[in-house]
């Protein structure tokens, strides 16, 4: 066994019991595909004025596993996760995503993963489904987030990268504060664990992406 494949099967055992993602409904569902959002959809004004933080583009290769390839339905939801693999960085987990092509067994990913430095990481284009959010793939776009211990909350580098990918996305999309969810809205999944578990901090969150996204369009003289 290479090295390589070591670090890929120890990757694998302590980040495949926590995603059970409903794979099978959706590889079985056809949805009928349309055009993405396009910018005559958007709120153009909005969208111009939160500026898109650092991202790293990192495309998965396009293979069922990962990245199938389709466009999503509609960009509705931000859906916000957490990896439930303490300690592992946002690039290990890209590299998991992109070595399922070839495990062919499990399917996972998402759009972003954010790192415990703060780091973020294009694995899924925007506006393509990644397999992380179960029914709402096809009407989502998806954030993964790293953390440190058990409790899984956010550092305060993770938890800044998000609130600002989140509000320039929100914008970039007209999506609202009641747009943007957990994981756990979805399927009942303690994902992302610390902001279940604390709703106080889940609405925090979510005002902090919206003071944010405020901040922005008062220094642009959109107020
Ligand atoms: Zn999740």
């Amino acid at each position: 066994m290479t090295a390589a494949t070591a670090a890929a099967v120890w990757l694998l055992l302590r980040l495949v019991p926590e995603e059970d993602e409903n794979v099978d409904i959706l590889l079985d569902t056809q949805v009928e595909l349309t055009e993405p959002p396009t910018e005559q959809e958007t709120e153009l004004s909005l969208a111009d004025v939160v500026p898109a933080p650092e991202i790293d583009v990192q495309h998965l290769t396009i293979n069922d596993y990962s990245r199938p390839g389709e466009k999503v339905d509609a960009l509705e939801y931000i859906v916000i996760h957490y990896l439930g693999n303490p300690r592992t960085t946002a690039q290990e987990n890209h590299d998991y995503f992109e070595s399922l092509k070839d495990l062919q067994d499990t399917s996972m990913s998402a759009n972003f993963v954010v790192g415990i430095d703060g780091e973020i990481i294009e694995c899924v284009p925007v506006g393509e489904i990644a397999y992380a959010s179960n029914s709402m793939n096809h009407l989502s776009v998806s954030i993964e987030n790293c953390h440190l211990d058990e409790s899984g909350r956010f550092t305060q580098e993770t938890y800044n990268s998000c609130v600002h990918l989140t509000a320039y996305l929100a914008a970039r999309y007209g999506i609202d504060r009641e747009h943007i969810i957990r994981h756990y809205d979805v399927t009942g999944k303690e994902c992302p664990l610390y902001y279940v578990e604390h709703e106080d901090k889940w609405e925090e969150f979510k005002d902090d992406v919206m003071d944010y996204i405020e901040t922005c369009k008062a220094a642009a003289g959109l107020d």
